[in-house]
């Protein structure tokens, strides 16, 4: 659990980092099956720019330029210390085309809201969950948690890990 409530050391970060987006290895490898089973699908994933694997300095800096050039939309961003990139278990997904809140209706954002359970991923960060999970509705943002976890959550992705794991 990584949030504004259960923040991690600067110095936190994955063990042995692998691939271009530095996830954990088990990560890195059912993201690598998730993607290939959507290409069989006909649909396009890919992980949006920098956000894989983000360090505390790097989460620190973009937090930090946000506060300063978009107070408005602070929500979207978690502070050092509080974001799942700095973990190696989260990624932000798309076509490479749409972004923000319409990637939900891309081919792309529909097929990953249906069947990212299956490889092991949430939807972190659902619709009207503001207040316990600290951050608005991120249609992007994935979290893996490993398949007998993931399988627990609904289709419809309206639960929480906050929930999932009685700290809501
Ligand atoms: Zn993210």
């Amino acid at each position: 659990m990584v949030s504004k409530k259960h923040r991690i050391s600067a110095s936190y970060g994955p063990l042995n980092p692998t691939g271009p987006y530095r996830l954990t290895a088990e990560t890195a490898a059912a993201f690598t099956k998730m993607v290939a089973a959507a290409k069989a699908d006909g649909v396009t994933v890919k992980v949006h720019k920098m956000s894989g694997y983000r360090s505390y300095a790097a989460q620190k800096s973009s937090y930090e330029s946000a506060k300063r050039t978009q107070p408005q939309n602070i929500n979207y961003y978690a502070p050092p210390g509080a974001s799942e990139h700095q973990t190696g278990l989260a990624v932000d997904l798309w076509d490479g085309t749409v972004w923000y809140a319409q990637m939900e209706y891309t081919a792309t954002g529909k097929w990953l809201h249906k069947h990212c359970h299956e490889y092991g991923f949430i939807l972190r960060f659902p619709k009207n969950k503001l207040k316990i999970t600290g951050v608005e509705y991120e249609a992007w943002h994935f979290r893996y948690i490993g398949v007998t976890a993931a399988k627990k959550f609904d289709a419809a992705n309206t639960l929480t890990l906050e929930e999932y794991l009685g700290l809501a």
